[in-house]
């Protein structure tokens, strides 16, 4: 019969690391035992089915208060390495039966996944202490902002998505626990996969102040919450992915714009989950357009609405609870210049932002009021043309 898990202690004792994600730790506290991970699970848990969902996101209360108890870990601290540590921050409640906002689908299957919904950074795993992180099953993070570079979804060699917890599962003659930066498909060693080249400092910038948000060391645009600026922020995402008609025009004016290319990014058809369920490479572009957007704010996306004939209806659908600091940007945007200007501000992050707005960009002033008639404003093929052959 085996012990109660809160009536012993084990013999070793991993606490969890720095963001580190719940089955990430459990899996460590497994092979610091010397033992393989569907044993040791067994052994404490025999009437516990913990892979054959997602236990990251739904938490399961028994079996998280355990581990803590097993390894004298204060239950905040084992709390903390669930997504349900997102929430009120990230989202408003976690959906036990569906998909919540910003968390990676795994597409769980029996015990395997289906969906790329687990990300990681070669580099990351390389370190003395391999582990995952809660952010890398967050939909908002593409880079690591430590090693600067793109975080990976998949086996670079046989294409699964990743699965830490299948290490030694199926192998009844493999008896020692295998790291976790292994392939359990076929046998690559994560840490090896090759880096995917330069990731832009906007692009950086812009998910460092995610984090910041997420960790509560910086506020949301005008002191706003940063459960309604992500709220806010994935609106703007759907809307540059947009396939409605009204909207397209939106699309290829903000990509001629901007230099970044999202046109051809294309929701999955029957997957209502729509950024969420896209790869890390069209993730990256509608983040970049979003920052691209943000620097210039509000002047940006008023010039955009005025080119791309857009009502303030046609920004606000499926919109609950718009932030004010949304709707004041977007009413009447014809009475205001159109100033867009090709890529000349990056984003800059939280740290150089001065506007008095808390709009995370470099300070801007506001745009005049429109001296000319609104017919005389320039086209932004025109507005390009002039940028250019002005040397600007
Ligand atoms: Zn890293
Ligand atoms: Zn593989």
């Amino acid at each position: 019969m085996p012990l109660a898990p809160s009536s012993f202690l084990l013999g070793n004792r991993p606490k969890p690391s720095d963001d580190e994600l719940f089955s990430s730790w459990l899996i460590r506290v497994a092979h610091s035992q010397g033992l393989k991970l569907q044993t040791f699970c067994q052994l404490i848990w025999p009437n516990k089915s913990i892979w054959n969902r997602d236990c990251d996101r739904c938490g399961d209360a028994e079996l998280v208060s355990s581990l803590a108890s097993m390894t004298g870990t204060p239950l905040a601290n084992a709390n903390a390495t669930l997504l349900t540590s997102f929430q009120g921050k990230l989202f408003s409640d976690i959906v036990r039966c569906g998909h919540t906002k910003w968390i990676l689908p795994l597409g769980v299957w029996h015990r395997m996944r289906r969906r790329r919904g687990l990300q990681f950074c070669p580099d990351c795993l390389a370190a003395s202490v391999p582990y995952f992180r809660r952010s890398w099953r967050l939909s908002l993070y593409t880079v690591c902002e430590e090693h600067k570079r793109y975080l990976c979804d998949e086996c670079p060699q046989c294409k699964s998505p990743i699965h830490p917890h299948r290490g030694e599962m199926g192998d009844r003659h493999k008896t020692e626990p295998t790291s976790v930066f292994y392939c359990p498909f076929c046998g690559f060693d994560l840490r090896e996969a090759k880096n995917d080249g330069h990731v832009p400092p906007d692009l950086l910038a812009f998910q460092s102040y995610h984090s910041e948000l997420l960790r509560g060391s910086a506020l949301g645009p005008q002191g706003s919450s940063s459960l309604k600026y992500f709220t806010f922020l994935a609106h703007v995402l759907t809307l540059l992915a947009s396939q409605r008609e009204r909207m397209r025009r939106f699309c290829e004016l903000t990509s001629e714009a901007s230099g970044i290319a999202i046109t051809d990014i294309k929701f999955e058809p029957d997957m209502p989950v729509y950024f969420d369920a896209l790869g890390i490479p069209e993730r990256t572009r509608l983040l970049q357009a979003a920052a691209w957007l943000f620097a210039d704010w509000p002047a940006r996306l008023r010039s955009l609405m005025i080119l791309g004939k857009l009502r303030y209806s046609d920004l606000i659908l499926e919109l609950d609870d718009a932030p004010e600091w949304f709707l004041s940007a977007i009413r009447r945007p014809e009475r205001y210049r159109v100033s867009l200007l090709p890529g000349q501000r990056a984003f800059r992050g939280n740290n150089e932002c001065t506007s008095e707005d808390g709009f995370p960009h470099p300070a801007i002033s506001e745009p005049e009021a429109l001296q000319t008639p609104h017919d005389e404003t320039l086209a932004l093929s025109d507005h390009l043309a002039l940028s250019k052959a002005s040397g600007k």
